[in-house]
């Protein structure tokens, strides 16, 4: 089976608004195998609409559309689907009347204008509405099964799992899309590629044939594998032995393969090990520490963090002895080192990280461009240091910035013989 979503409503063709219910939509479709083709996004405007149904009726298996089903002038959904099937609207005495219902509950009278809620291009099922006025409608036309849900995303689901259920997936073929994420650091988008595309290119052909999708965010890449099975657990068994495959090619800089983020398994590894931690950050501003705290439990580990900007800053509070910033400069490896050691020490913390680097766009010269990061790891036995070169404009280096030193956490944490206490 295939898809087509269209998503009405004006406000998703500005800036200020995302049509996120196709993501719903294509999540819930996907799990009976349904595969999305196209997905639209059109205005409140009756034409392009009737357009765009024209388009999908005939065209694909299942058409799925939200939105434009209120009771205003600019809720033009049912006009467009009545002209683009030719279908005559219909006003049904029974919904006029479950509307009326729901206002007298709330003790308000009915609006004339709600009464357009309660018309109905003939022949199409009224699909109830537990959660609104706005009824949804089930038809079919040359080979398209078509269902029209109301827009707001709290009463279009529990409308959609009823048709996913009812209608949609009695259809299918069993088959489901199931997926796994890898989530990678430390390494090019080219370089995962490279190591990566002789593994997963034959999979397209196996016997339970895996899709996989690279991409690319700052400071991490994922690859999405999207098996095919008429099981989830031959699904999930397939993906294993995928997910294995890919993480003895790229070794240490997978980072995670369900979905947790890196702050999320950095605070894993600290809390397994009974470790706490607090960190200084001069150039990323105190957006490790904002990271780590997006954790929920983690006064478990994190103790403190210290934004120390200034060179005062730096040996006021984490005593950087300042003939160090001298010699080597605020942005060095000597100086993100010191700083590790200084907070650590302070907090009497496991682990103390650094943070120095010139996020620009000012602020750069010929030996330290802008982007020039140091970072430092330390703990009572271990320290890591180390200087990186990162690229973009400022939120994308502090970013970065934040990503490495996390990493470079991670890897530390992971080795052989785990790390000391104290
Ligand atoms: P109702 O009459 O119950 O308001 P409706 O079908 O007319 O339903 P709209 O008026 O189009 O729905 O949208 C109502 C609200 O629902 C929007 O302001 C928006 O917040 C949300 N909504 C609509 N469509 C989407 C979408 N595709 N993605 C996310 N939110 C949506």
């Amino acid at each position: 089976m295939n898809a087509w979503i269209i998503a009405v409503g004006s406000e998703f063709l500005t800036p200020f608004k995302v049509d996120t219910n196709s993501l719903a939509i294509t999540e819930r479709l996907n799990a009976i195998g349904c595969h999305v083709r196209f997905k639209s996004v059109v205005g409140d405007d009756v034409q392009d609409l009737e357009t765009q149904f024209r388009r999908a009726v005939g065209t694909v298996d299942v058409l799925i559309c939200t939105g434009g089903l209120g009771p205003t002038e600019d809720d033009v959904t049912r006009d467009a689907l009545s002209h683009a099937l030719d279908l005559p609207l219909e006003e049904q005495p029974a919904i006029v009347e479950a509307i009326r219902q729901r206002f007298e509950r709330r003790g308000l009278p009915m609006a004339a204008i709600n009464r357009r809620q309660a018309m109905v291009p003939k022949g199409a099922v009224v699909l109830e509405n537990p959660r609104g006025t706005a009824p949804g409608l089930w038809l079919a036309r040359d080979g398209t099964s078509i269902a029209i849900l109301p827009g707001p995303p709290r009463e279009m689901i529990p409308m959609l799992e009823h048709v996913v259920a009812t209608y949609l997936a009695p259809r299918s073929d069993g088959a489901g899309l199931f997926r796994r994420v890898l989530k990678i650091t430390g390494r090019s988008e080219s370089d995962v590629d490279s190591v990566c595309g002789p593994i997963y290119t034959p999979w397209s052909h196996a016997a339970i044939p895996i899709a996989t999708t690279i991409l690319a965010a700052m400071g991490q890449i994922e690859l999405h594998l999207t098996a095919t099975a008429l099981s989830s657990a031959a699904a999930m068994a397939a993906l294993d032995d995928a997910v294995g495959q890919l993480e003895r090619a790229l070794g240490a800089s997978v980072y995670s393969t369900d979905g947790r983020p890196l702050e999320r398994v950095i605070g894993d590894l600290l809390r397994e090990r009974a470790m706490t931690i607090s960190v200084a950050e001069s150039c990323s501003g105190g957006l490790l520490a904002s990271r780590l705290t997006d954790v929920p439990g983690s006064s478990a580990y994190f103790d403190r963090g210290v934004v120390c900007y200034s060179n005062a800053a730096k040996i006021e509070l984490l005593h950087v002895p300042p003939g160090m910033i001298d010699e080597y400069g605020a942005v060095s490896e000597p100086v993100a080192h010191a700083m590790a050691v200084g907070v650590r020490a302070g907090a009497d913390s496991s682990i103390g990280v650094g943070i120095t680097g010139i996020a620009g766009p000012d602020g750069g010269t010929t030996d330290k461009p802008v982007g020039t990061v140091a970072i430092a790891v330390v703990t009572a036995v271990a320290a890591r240091v180390q200087t990186f070169q990162f690229l973009g404009a400022r939120e994308m280096v502090k970013f970065q910035s934040t990503q490495a030193a996390m990493n470079m956490l991670r890897l530390l944490l992971r080795e052989p013989p785990p790390v000391r206490l104290h």
